[in-house]
């Protein structure tokens, strides 16, 4: 399932063949993914021009010049492929249409994004821009952990007195947005931190260290997103599914990365997630 780096790297990826582009031609091959689609889409969509193509938690949102927004969601499957434009040194043609590919945007420079999504639990919705952020999808969400209102006073703000295991407090989506499971575990790894301990027995300055280190994680792991579009482009097009190495995520039994630290990594299940994490240096 893609967390927020791989979201932002399609987003970076879709930027190029996008932004300040217009939709030439929408196809829209189906009523519905995980809910309706928004009646006349394709009408909707053609001709309009994509104004900015941003982010929210793990949504895309394109404001186009129709004064609509098109939110997009990958779901657990869903995928976006880009064919037909340069690509940096890369070009692709058109492929043969394939099963699942939902929506197909023609758009103008001469790029084609489709999104093909095989088990339908991706998303997508046209929205009023100017009430976009109110869309029940969006309003429940808490500030972007990479963004200005996510920072030590509010997070220790939000910790005290909570008595959830840590792990369940970063992953409450409003609490702060889009951090999901692996990047979770990784970053209270960083912490020495472990996953069980209840949120409001988190001190000071663990907590001031949690912050920087979730932004360090993240960034990481878009950073490595970000050096594999150039890669996926030559594959085949398709964007944000890449390696990234981690840590303690799916690493049960292994050796700690710590060098002066003798454990090996092991699992425990909390809330139905694996939660992978050192015994030895996560208090
Ligand atoms: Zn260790």
């Amino acid at each position: 399932m893609p967390e927020l780096p791989e979201v932002e790297t399609v987003r970076r990826g879709l930027l190029p063949v996008m932004e300040g582009r217009v939709i030439l031609q929408a196809q829209v091959n189906r009523p519905d993914l995980r809910w309706p689609l928004p009646p006349g889409m394709a009408e909707r969509l053609t001709g309009a021009r994509v104004e900015t193509l941003r982010r929210r938690s793990k949504y895309i949102l394109a404001d186009l010049s129709t004064g609509e927004t098109l939110l997009v969601h990958l779901g657990m499957s869903g995928r976006m492929l880009i064919s037909g434009a340069m690509l940096g040194d890369f070009h692709h043609d058109h492929p043969a249409p394939a099963k699942h590919d939902h929506v197909v945007l023609d758009m103008e420079g001469g790029a084609r994004v489709t999104f093909n999504d095989a088990r339908r639990f991706g998303a997508m919705d046209l929205l009023p821009t100017a009430t976009a952020a109110a869309h029940p999808l969006l309003a429940v969400i808490g500030p972007e952990p990479l963004g200005n209102d996510f920072h030590e006073d509010y997070l220790a703000g939000r910790l005290a007195g909570r008595n959830t295991p840590i792990k369940a407090a970063l992953l409450d989506q409003h609490l702060v947005a889009g951090l999901g499971n692996i990047y979770v575990c990784e970053v209270l790894f960083r912490a020495g931190i472990h996953p069980a301990r209840k949120a409001r027995d988190v001190t000071g300055s663990e907590v001031a260290r949690l912050v920087p280190l979730i932004r360090e994680v993240l960034a990481e792991a878009i950073e490595a997103g970000g050096s594999s579009l150039r890669d996926y482009r030559q594959a085949d097009g398709e964007l944000g599914y890449f390696q990234h190495t981690f840590r303690v995520y799916d690493r049960e039994g292994a050796a700690c990365h710590r060098a002066d630290c003798a454990g090996s990594i092991a699992r425990i299940v909390q809330s139905g997630r694996s939660s992978y994490f050192c015994p030895q240096c996560q208090r």
